[in-house]
C-alpha cells in the first residue's frame, strides 16, 4: 500500500466499508452468522489498485490482491476464513501481493487460464516499466465463463470480458451479494480499460462492454479495479464508452 493507504489503513480493520445485503445489524464487529456481508477496499500499490475483501459469515473472497499482500493481511477483518485470492485479469498491478497474501492467510489463488502466464511475471518489470511485490504463483484454480465462487451465503459468477486482457473477467453476484460486481479493469467510472497493451482487443473490449449492458441490472453497484465505486445505471446514462 502506498503511504497514503496505509493511513487509511490505520482505522478499524483497513478501509472503507460497504454493508451489503439483508443482515441481523450490520454493525462492525457484529460477528457470527446473520450479520451483513460487508465489502472492505483497499488501495494498493504505484497505480492505486482498488483490492477487495468480500465478507459473508466469516469467509472472505478477495479481489486483485495487486501488492502489499503481507500488509492486506494484517487489516482484514479479524477471524475470517479466506477462500479465495480472485484475479480479474492477470497485470502486475491486480496479482502482485498474492503471494505473500496467499503465505499469509491461506486461501485458493484463482485466474482465468489465459492470463495465469501474464500473472506469473507480475514481479518483473512490465511492457509499462512496472514491477509488483511478486510474480504470482502456480494458480490453485483457474476460473471460466459461468464458473462460481462460493463463500458464507454469496457467491460470485465468472463473466469473461476479454479486451483489456484475454483473460479479464467480471464477478457478479449473486445470493447475498446480489448487485454487486467486480469489474477488473474493464469497465470504470466514466471509462474502460486501456486496449494498446499486449493482448488487448478493441474489438473484444466493445464486445464484453456490450455483454455488460445487456446483462447486468442498472442497479448494480461497480467496484472497478482503479477509481471510485459506480453502478450500471450511472454509466449507462453517462460513460461514452457505453454508448455505441
Ligand atoms: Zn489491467
Ligand atoms: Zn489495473
Amino acid at each position: 500500500m502506498s503511504e497514503h493507504d496505509e493511513g487509511r489503513a490505520d482505522g478499524c480493520c483497513g478501509g472503507r466499508h460497504h454493508d451489503e445485503g439483508q443482515g441481523c445489524c450490520g454493525r462492525h464487529g457484529c460477528g457470527g452468522t446473520g450479520e451483513r456481508d460487508r465489502i472492505v477496499l483497499f488501495v494498493v500499490g504505484p497505480l492505486e489498485t482498488n483490492c477487495y475483501a468480500y465478507v459473508s459469515r466469516g469467509e472472505c473472497l478477495i479481489v486483485d490482491p495487486g501488492n502489499s499482500g503481507a500488509k492486506v493481511a494484517e487489516h482484514l477483518p479479524e477471524g475470517v476464513t479466506v477462500r479465495y485470492l480472485a484475479a480479474t485479469h492477470g497485470h502486475g498491478d491486480h496479482v502482485g501481493g498474492v503471494k505473500a497474501l496467499r503465505e499469509a492467510v491461506g486461501g485458493r489463488y484463482v485466474i482465468h487460464p489465459a492470463d495465469a502466464e501474464l500473472a506469473r511475471h507480475a514481479g518483473e518489470p512490465s511492457e509499462t516499466g512496472r514491477a509488483y511485490d511478486d510474480n504470482a504463483p502456480e494458480p490453485d484454480l483457474t476460473y471460466e465463463e459461468g464458473d462460481v465462487l462460493e463463500l458464507g451465503s454469496a457467491r460470485f459468477r465468472v463473466m469473461e470480458t476479454p479486451g483489456h486482457t484475454p483473460g479479464s473477467v467480471c464477478l457478479v453476484g449473486e445470493g447475498t451479494a446480489t448487485g454487486v460486481a467486480f469489474m477488473g479493469d474493464t469497465l470504470f467510472q466514466g471509462s474502460c480499460g486501456r486496449t494498446d497493451l499486449t493482448g488487448g482487443s478493441p474489438r473484444d473490449m466493445s464486445l464484453s462492454l456490450a455483454r455488460l449492458k445487456r446483462e447486468l441490472d442498472p442497479q448494480t453497484r461497480l467496484f472497478c479495479g482503479h477509481g471510485e465505486m459506480t453502478t450500471m445505471g450511472e454509466e449507462l446514462a453517462s460513460n461514452p464508452y457505453l454508448r455505441s
